[in-house]
């Protein structure tokens, strides 16, 4: 009997193994992580490149485009990023668009530079990659779509995010050279933030927003979670916006004009510390432009009571769930009082 079962199993695996293969197998017990990945950034949208394979061959050095398409990987410690420490941005070696901050690149000891964390949500998209038996997540540049390598979770804490990138797909730019052309990030709470991305989102430089939570303790809070207090974060919308547009300045004079900088933890009918008015910057300069209009506006006698806007340190933005991206224009109108 315990033969029979023995051959039952064997044939089993035989007829699945030959029928889905190993690679199939591993999809057949996916869980759809990459699908997961690229749905929770529907807030941000980016334009697009599209070329043929082609054109790509033209433009690129031999290296570069068997790296970022044809899906190649450049051998372990030999790329240039490797064991470089400059201050400044990543860029995709294809379209320029803006990848990795130095700032989030770390030594990982895996031959390849490696970072925690994308310049923007917009930066990179996702897809699975079953090639060699295993399931892995690729990482492709968000606008080019060209490869530049993988994400894992053996990097640092908080995300333990490790984004595995092929020097060759890359190019640096020190970082006053970066901030004159770079999209500039900017997160701001201004109450409900399906009435605030919504009227944040039609400022004329504004490339992309997305509605999620800042400034709360807990890690990768839903909703319901937010809303109870508990988690100390303010529902809080990311700005992706060109300075060659508009000025961090400009955006902050529109943030003081969509709302009430003057209510304490509420916006009108909507209370509590999850609609406090908060600019959360992400840099001294940012810091000190905000400090400024927000003592201008403070002693212009425009508001009968003291503004209580908060500005502080940025910490992390957690993208909020599908349902409350672009709410106001899925749902055609004004939902919440701001
Ligand atoms: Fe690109």
């Amino acid at each position: 009997m315990t033969r029979f079962y023995q051959k039952l199993i064997i044939l089993t695996l035989s007829l699945l193994l030959g029928r889905a293969g190993w690679q199939g197998l591993n999809a057949l017990f996916y869980l759809g992580t990459a699908s997961a990945l690229n749905s929770s950034e529907g807030g941000q949208s980016v334009k697009k490149i599209n070329r043929s394979t082609e054109e790509w061959e033209k433009q690129l050095a031999p290296d570069q485009f068997k790296v970022m398409f044809q899906c190649a990987t450049e051998s372990a410690f030999s790329g240039k990023y490797n064991d470089f420490w400059e201050e400044g941005v990543y860029f995709c070696a294809s379209c320029g668009h803006p990848l990795f901050k130095s700032e989030t690149k770390y030594e990982h000891g895996s031959g390849w530079p490696s970072f925690r964390e994308v310049f923007s949500e917009a930066s990179v998209e996702y897809h699975d990659d079953f090639s060699y038996g295993i399931h892995r997540l690729e990482v492709k540049c968000g606008s080019c779509g060209a490869h530049l390598g993988h994400l894992f979770y053996d990097g640092p804490e908080p995300t333990g995010n490790h984004y595995c990138i092929n020097s060759v797909a890359l190019n640096f730019k020190p970082a006053a050279e970066a901030k004159k052309e770079l999209p500039q990030v900017a997160t701001l709470s201004a109450g409900c933030f399906w009435g605030a991305e919504y009227k944040l989102s039609q400022v004329e430089g504004v490339i992309s927003t997305a509605a999620g939570y800042s400034g709360g303790k807990t890690k990768n809070p839903i909703y319901k979670q937010v809303c109870s207090g508990k988690t100390g974060h303010a529902e809080s919308v990311q700005v992706v916006f060109d300075p060659k547009t508009i000025s961090y300045e400009q955006l902050i004079r529109k943030f003081f004009e969509i709302h009430d900088p003057t209510q304490l933890n509420r916006q009108g009918p909507d209370i509590g510390t999850n609609y406090r008015s908060v600019i959360f910057y992400h840099d001294e300069e940012q810091k000190q432009i905000a400090e400024n209009i927000r003592q201008e506006l403070g002693l212009s006698g425009r508001y009968r009571r003291k503004i209580v806007t908060e500005i502080v340190p940025y910490q992390t933005f957690y993208q909020a769930e599908e349902f409350h991206q672009k709410y106001y224009e899925k749902n055609k109108g004004p939902a919440c009082s701001i």
